[in-house]
């Protein structure tokens, strides 16, 4: 974000008393903000570190019903989470949320037997109500390995393939944070909640500006935490205490070099233990998870080894002849699932995903649970319950219309060429770079993309536009957020590293120390995500 735009932003937090203040900038914060605006309510949001830093950045990225709830029997959760990934894929946001073909293989010996798995998927289908050509559910081993020639062999009994969605979790958390803002949300990263207090009627809080170090005042007539794993820590803030309502539960990802497992479809995994897992293909990269793993750390980003190792067993288990091992690893993220907390003691998995809206003082409500999918579901419901009657017909139309980046006509293939042409780099290139962007491609193709260098010129044109468009403060929040170099990028991640901090320290005015301070943070969390892996010897050789 801009200096003038937080300048304005901190105003009018300061100046205005809101219908509803947010605490957390996740989906699920994110998700609020945007329904409140659209009901006319005046929304103030504020987020510790940036937008989607937390769990909605470290997702396995699907939105989909999830096949494994329905054995579960939370059918509700699974029919209102396809309705939304429909939604989802065809209205609110194609350019980040698109289909997938999921393969199940079965073998001899797992927990599932094939009969359950198919008549599974039957159900899947038809909640979701899948074409034909989305489903098959008889498949033979042969038609397995003629999918994916990797697959292990031995003792494969068949399968079934179904069709689900994959998106980019962070952007689709800025893009209805985006969408919040253009409707008149107030929105602050980097604005942490300090203190709660009562002041009349009103809720007050007291957030810190960390751009400035200074402190300010906000008040609103309601107040909502979004706070995900962190809930428990912000309700601490609270004088008279509260009874933990958050569980959290960790999952490691891990991203693999281009090449190394090739995959046209996501697969069903098994860990060693049997439980599934998934492996999802990212452009020509892949990606490998999760863990389900109780945990008391709400941050919890750093990936253990243990975990690390347990995902590459999975994926040696179903995958042999890739022969995958830790030097294939380009990248690695750990989320902190926010469950609500169950009323005994279950394992992790057998934890409901559904989110839960508990009233902790007159006007104050946490939520709890829920999934990055059913978003804006949620966010309907929690308005239900904080502003009964606030919906109209008007709102309920305008929550299911698209975001920023689907708003405008979708871009033809013509002017994909077009446009590749004019800036002298293959079609596809830069279809790949820039279809995340939807119908704002162009705008980001007009902040500067050049001949030469396709790779400089387009990072440079994405840095501007994460800086004047979508809320980045920080180099970081480039590397990981806005984009996912970090995580993909492989060899070629940090290339430019010190040449984009000086273009973000340019728009943004950094001294020379600040731009070597923000170089560093992203290198000290590209050495995090992979402190876990033994030192490669090129590694130690370099
Ligand atoms: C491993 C894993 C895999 C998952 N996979 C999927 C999936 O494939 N599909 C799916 O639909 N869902 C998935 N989920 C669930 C989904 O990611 C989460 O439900 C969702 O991201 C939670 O969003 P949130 O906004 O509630 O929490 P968060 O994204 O964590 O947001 C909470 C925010 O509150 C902020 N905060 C904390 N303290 C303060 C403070 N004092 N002041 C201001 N802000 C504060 C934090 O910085 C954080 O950004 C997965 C979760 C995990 C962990």
């Amino acid at each position: 974000m801009t200096a003038p735009l937080r300048e304005h932003a901190l105003r009018r937090a300061q100046s205005e008393i809101f219908d509803l203040a947010i605490v957390g900038g996740g989906i699920t914060g994110a998700g609020v903000a945007r329904e409140a605006s659209l009901r006319g309510l005046t929304a103030f949001l504020c987020e510790a570190r940036d937008f989607a830093s937390g769990t909605s950045s470290r997702s396995t990225r699907l939105i989909h019903g999830g096949l494994r709830y329905l054995r579960l029997g939370d059918v509700r959760l699974v029919r209102e989470s396809l309705q939304e990934r429909e939604l989802l894929r065809h209205v609110m946001a194609p350019h980040l949320v698109q289909g997938l073909p999921f393969y199940f293989p079965i073998y001899r010996g797992d927990p599932d037997p094939l009969w359950l798995v198919r008549t599974g998927v039957a159900l899947y289908g038809r909640l979701s109500g899948a074409a034909r050509e989305d489903l098959e559910l008889r498949l033979a081993p042969h038609d397995l390995l003629e999918a994916m020639p990797l697959l292990r062999r031995d003792g494969l009994r068949g399968g079934a393939r179904y069709l689900d969605a994959r998106t980019d979790d962070a952007r689709l958390t800025l893009s209805v944070l985006r969408d919040a803002s253009a409707r008149g949300a107030v929105l602050l990263n980097y604005a942490p909640v300090r203190a709660f207090a009562r002041e009349g009627d009103l809720h007050c809080l007291t957030c810190r500006d960390e751009e400035s170090g200074e402190t300010f005042a906000v008040r609103a007539r309601r107040l909502l935490l979004a706070a995900g794993p962190w809930t428990d820590e912000v309700l601490g803030l609270l004088e008279d205490g509260q009874v933990p309502l958050v569980r959290c539960s960790a999952g490691t990802h891990l991203a693999l070099r281009s090449g190394r497992l090739p995959l046209d479809a996501a697969w069903v995994m098994r860990g060693p233990d049997g439980r599934m897992m998934f492996a999802v293909p990212y452009g020509t990269e892949s990606y490998i998870g999760t863990t389900d793993v109780l945990t008391e750390e709400p941050d919890g980003s750093t990936v253990p080894a243990v975990e690390a190792e347990y995902i590459l067993a999975a994926a040696d288990r179903t995958f042999p002849e890739a022969h995958l091992a830790e030097h294939d690893v380009i990248g690695a993220w750990r989320g902190v699932r926010p469950l609500a907390r169950p009323g005994r003691s279950r394992s992790a998995s057998r934890v409901s995903r559904e989110d839960r809206l508990v009233e902790v003082r007159e006007g104050m409500h946490v939520v709890v649970g829920g999934k990055l999918t059913a978003f804006r579901a949620m966010a309907e419901r929690i308005l239900d319950r904080i502003y009964p009657g606030s919906q109209s017909a008007g709102a309920a139309a305008a929550s299911r219309s698209p975001l920023p980046g689907a708003q405008g006509e979708a871009i033809t293939e013509d002017s994909w060429r077009q446009a590749a042409r004019r800036a002298g780099v293959r079609a596809a290139d830069l279809r790949a770079r820039l279809g995340p962007y939807g119908d704002e491609a162009a705008t980001v193709l007009q902040m500067g993309v050049g001949p030469g260098n396709l790779r400089f010129s387009l990072d440079r044109a994405i840095l501007r536009f994460a800086v004047a468009e979508e809320f980045a403060l920080h180099l970081v929040d480039v590397y990981r957020r806005r984009t996912d170099r970090l995580l993909f990028g492989g060899d070629f991640a940090l290339q430019h590293l010190k040449a984009d901090a000086d273009e973000m320290g340019r728009l943004l005015g950094w001294s020379e120390v600040r731009r070597e301070a923000e170089v560093q943070a992203v290198r000290r969390l590209e050495a995090e995500m992979l402190s876990w892996r033994a030192p490669h010897s090129d590694e130690i050789l370099r």
